[in-house]
């Protein structure tokens, strides 16, 4: 295996085991520049991803490379530059969640990727109700449904509807001009275009657009000037009757400080969610993703997978590359004994669950404290921010009470819970870099 082949192998496997947000920030620009006597040199783009890779991901690194030759002893992790770096223009960058080990060229004009289409698209009882109205949609853009509202849970499929419907409308009506956008991206045009004082250009591009999709509008939450930028923006489509398409992780009422009149905006045309897969579905998946790749693993195999993977289809798809790996790494197909050793870790962090003996654990694990110290009535500074982060998740993913919130961290009662829950809160909305910690935290607590 060269450099590069191993470097991918492990990247394939960390994938499936961290977030898409956090694959991207630790693992982009990184590969393995040398080998020599069991000793392998990392590169990493910078000293934050260096320190973070040796503190939290060296362990499992290491892990993958050993099992795929034995002979690997040693990781090191330097600062260099990456030599394979991807091109900026004609790929699909890796910034929200489409990483892909492929390379595909996205199309400059409309800026999807042809790779999504209705072809390959499976549909099952999950995603019936979307898939037809996209069908329609794409059929008679502007006319059928405005806006279509697209939401559901991750890897299940949102991102690949909503650029079909723009890849057949860039194709059947030529003179509709479609573009798709994360909402990440038009965010930081907004923010630019506001800087530059370029609105105005800003503005014409957009008003000049028939078919408008935008991914992940869940990411507006908060951004004033970016919903006021985008309620303009719609109302001009709208009032000429062109398409606009959003996705989203859930519906327009459960997204937070969103501002009442773009939320009816939202409501105001057909809105349909897609849910998870049955095993059917799932099979039929795998199998439809293997024909596409080329390979053929057996119908017991994909029975396990489909079993094990039930929430997640970019995670379906992962488990396969699994497969493929195997596959050229051992020149034989992986058996079912295999195929359950390679997925073992899969099954266990699936029946993870989150307790708040966890959650205090990983905050205080992220910010090098001890437990105790978090528990405690200390009013160190150091020490009361986190205690207010623990007690925030402890609400925010678990929902409990705040007298229980409160009893816990030595018998305080429940205003503390409150004011801190309210005051973590308030915060998030403007202090970006608590946003990204408290992201991080999650993530740990989902992973541990
Ligand atoms: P989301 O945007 O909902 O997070 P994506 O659209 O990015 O999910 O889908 C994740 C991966 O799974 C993509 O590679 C996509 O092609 C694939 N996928 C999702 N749903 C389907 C489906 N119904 N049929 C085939 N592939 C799918
Ligand atoms: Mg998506």
């Amino acid at each position: 295996m060269t450099n590069q082949e191993l470097w991918q192998a492990v990247l394939a496997q960390i994938q499936l085991n961290i977030s898409q947000a956090n694959f991207a920030t630790w693992f982009k620009n990184t590969e393995i520049s040398h080998q020599k006597e069991g000793r392998i040199l990392v590169l990493v783009p910078n000293s934050f991803v260096k320190e973070w890779l040796q503190n939290k991901y060296n362990k499992n690194i290491f892990k993958i490379l050993h099992d795929l030759d034995c002979n690997i002893r040693e990781v090191e992790y330097q600062i260099g530059k990456a030599k394979i770096e991807p091109k900026k223009e004609e790929m699909i960058m890796p910034e929200t969640d489409q990483l892909e080990f492929q390379e595909f060229k996205v199309n400059k004009d409309t800026n999807l990727n042809p790779r999504y289409t209705f072809d390959t698209f499976v549909v099952g009882p999950f995603n019936e109700l979307p898939h037809a109205a996209a069908v329609a949609v794409s059929k008679k853009p502007g006319i059928v449904y405005n806006p279509l509202f697209i939401y559901g849970g991750v890897g299940l499929g949102k991102t690949h509807l909503i650029q079909s419907i723009g890849n057949e409308i860039d194709s059947a009506f030529k003179k509709n001009k479609v573009r798709y956008i994360s909402s990440e991206k038009f965010t930081s045009e907004v923010v630019s275009s506001i800087k530059n004082q370029t609105i105005e250009q800003f503005k014409a591009k957009y008003r000049d657009i028939d078919t408008l999709i935008i991914d992940d509008v869940q990411f507006l939450a908060g951004r004033e000037k970016t919903q006021e930028e985008f309620f303009h923006v719609f109302n001009i489509l709208y009032e000429k009757n062109k398409q606009i398409i959003l996705s989203s992780d859930r519906p327009p009422r459960a997204i937070n400080s969103l501002t009442e009149r773009l939320r009816s905006r939202f409501e105001g045309g057909m809105i349909a969610d897609v849910s998870a897969p049955d095993l059917e579905t799932r099979m039929a998946i795998l199998k439809t993703k293997a024909q596409e790749k080329g390979v053929e693993f057996g119908e017991e195999i994909y029975q396990y997978i489909a079993s094990v993977i039930k929430n997640n289809i970019r995670e379906l798809e992962g488990a396969l590359n699994r497969l493929v790996i195997y596959e050229n790494l051992n020149h034989k197909k992986p058996d079912m004994e295999a195929t359950q050793t390679l997925f073992k870790n899969i099954l266990s962090s699936q029946n993870r669950v989150v307790t708040p003996r966890k959650i205090i654990q990983v905050v205080a694990d992220f910010y090098d404290l001890k437990e105790r110290e978090i528990l405690n009535a200390s009013r160190k500074k150091e020490i009361v921010r986190p205690r207010q982060i623990a007690m925030f998740l402890l609400r925010q993913e678990l929902k409990s009470s705040f007298p229980s919130i409160g009893r816990k961290f030595d018998g305080k009662d429940h205003t503390t819970a409150i004011h801190s829950y309210k005051k973590i809160l308030r915060e998030v909305e403007t202090d970006k870099k608590l946003e990204e910690e408290i992201v991080l935290i999650k993530e740990q607590i989902l992973a541990s």
